[in-house]
């Protein structure tokens, strides 16, 4: 645990002397912003060494095990329309884009030509890989007679159980707003607006409806909204949030569906008021809420988020800020359901509530979102990566014992796994830690987490430099 920081009192607020009104008028979005970790550089001794291993380890480990594990393959084979799609899950095109993703925020600060050349040689793959309409899949696109079980036979049909196309179009989208703002290329940035236009034609009010299967296209789409301004792409996240929790026609089987609570779509989303189902879709779920909230000034959202958050933070969170304590689903149990010898904990779920309680407090400015995100930064997250940089836990027990009715839980960090979501959410999770230190709104400067290092932000157009 780490007590000290929990004992020090957060947000220490700098009030800079000059005061007066912005003079620009700016769009609407989160009342206090974050200070980019482009402007931040660290002396500390905790996350320092730990991110350049992520540099130096992590990032080269996961690319190799992208190529050595054939994710790299179904991209060059869905290229040449050729092959069988060689590695397990639909998602697997997600590891390549989340380890870009990390390899761009750390470009942003460490410039390296020849890692910056072997991700343009993968964007290069990726983009041969799209169809002509902007479709971007390779469990389907390798062989369309014969997609991989999970995709169903035609495009979005089982989206809203187990294909996981918008999850990947979620993903590829994060990833290339990072590669764009590492390195100023649109050549990745162009694939992802593509797909999302074709998502824009796609689904909508008087078109296709769906409740996205496993939740991040509405963060991704927010994101792309953020660098291209294209307002479609907000409408389509709202769109997608609102499919939650109301009956949708199912195209495939003519009937009329809902998922139910483990894919947060029992209710609709304005209704909701308890964290439930699988923990890592309900983190990006009530992240893309905010993010929505926060460009739309939707009161709805913000107010059932605000709920959920009392739900989670005081009936089912651990003392180390770790969430999804049931195995079965890796799901939120019921309030109070925290059992240690069984504990699941995902380390993508800790990931999750990093991202879901900086934006709350970007949002509100209350620090008690910031004592969450930082309990779980230092024990939740951190748990799930060695000190080596290449080995991980997947779920983070709360108590491992060698009695031979120790229940199946991990006792040793592997390399990677046969869904490897986790290793590869690290991957884009350390280089950006510098950004969640500092926040700004107008004359007021937060100091949300204590870690050695220097900062430079302009206040109302002065240069403040934080030592
Ligand atoms: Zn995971």
């Amino acid at each position: 645990m780490h007590s000290l920081m929990d004992m020090i009192k957060k947000c220490c607020v700098l009030l800079i002397a000059c005061c007066s009104f912005s003079a620009f008028a700016q769009k609407q979005d989160y009342p206090i912003q974050p200070v980019p970790f482009t402007s931040i550089k660290l002396t500390d001794q905790f996350w320092s060494p730990k991110i350049e291993t992520n540099r130096t380890a992590t990032i080269p480990a996961s690319f190799a095990r992208c190529e050595s594990t054939g994710r790299v393959k179904n991209f060059e084979m869905a290229a040449e329309h050729k092959g069988k799609f060689c590695t397990t899950y639909p998602f697997d095109d997600t590891d390549i884009y989340k380890t870009i993703e990390g390899a761009s925020y750390s470009l942003a600060v460490h410039p390296d030509p020849k890692l910056s050349a072997y991700i343009d040689s993968l964007i290069g793959i990726i983009g041969k890989a799209q169809e002509p309409d902007g479709y971007l899949y390779t469990a389907r696109t390798i062989d369309p007679i014969h997609p991989q079980a999970w995709a169903g036979p035609e495009r979005w049909i089982n989206e809203q159980k187990s294909s996981h196309e918008l999850y990947n179009c979620g993903h590829m989208y994060e990833a290339a707003v990072a590669h764009y703002m590492a390195t100023g290329k649109s050549n990745f940035l162009n694939i992802a607006t593509k797909n999302a236009d074709l998502l824009v034609r796609t689904f909508g009010p008087d078109k296709k409806h769906v409740a996205p299967g496993h939740e991040i296209v509405e963060m991704g789409l927010v994101r792309l909204y953020r660098v291209t301004g294209k307002a479609d792409y907000l409408k389509l996240a709202k769109f997608f949030i609102d499919q939650r929790g109301i009956k949708k026609y199912n195209i495939k089987s003519k009937d009329v569906y809902e998922n139910g609570s483990y894919f947060q779509d029992n209710i609709p989303v304005i209704n909701q008021d308890e964290a439930e189902g699988h923990a890592v879709r309900a983190m990006y779920l009530y992240s893309g809420m905010a993010d929505v909230a926060a460009l739309t000034g939707d009161s709805a959202y913000i107010k059932a988020i605000d709920k959920i958050w009392n739900n989670m933070v005081g009936k089912k969170m651990y003392v180390q800020g770790s969430i999804g304590a049931v195995g079965d689903g890796e799901r939120f149990g019921d309030n109070y359901e925290l059992p240690n010898a069984t504990a699941y904990n995902e380390t993508c779920a800790a990931i999750g509530s990093v991202f879901w309680n900086q934006r709350m407090f970007l949002l509100h400015g209350n620090s008690k979102y910031i004592d969450v995100m930082e309990k779980t930064l230092y024990n939740g997250l951190i748990s799930g990566v060695g000190l080596d940089g290449k080995s991980f836990f997947y779920t983070n027990a709360m108590q491992v014992s060698n009695s031979y009715n120790q229940p199946d839980l991990e006792r040793e960090r592997s390399g990677w796994f046969t869904c490897s979501c986790c290793p590869t959410n690290v991957v884009r999770m350390l280089p950006s830690i510098p950004g969640y230190i500092y926040a700004q709104n107008g004359n007021d400067v937060y100091v949300n987490l204590f870690i050695s290092g220097t900062a430079n932000l302009s206040v109302n157009k002065k240069m403040l430099k934080i030592i």
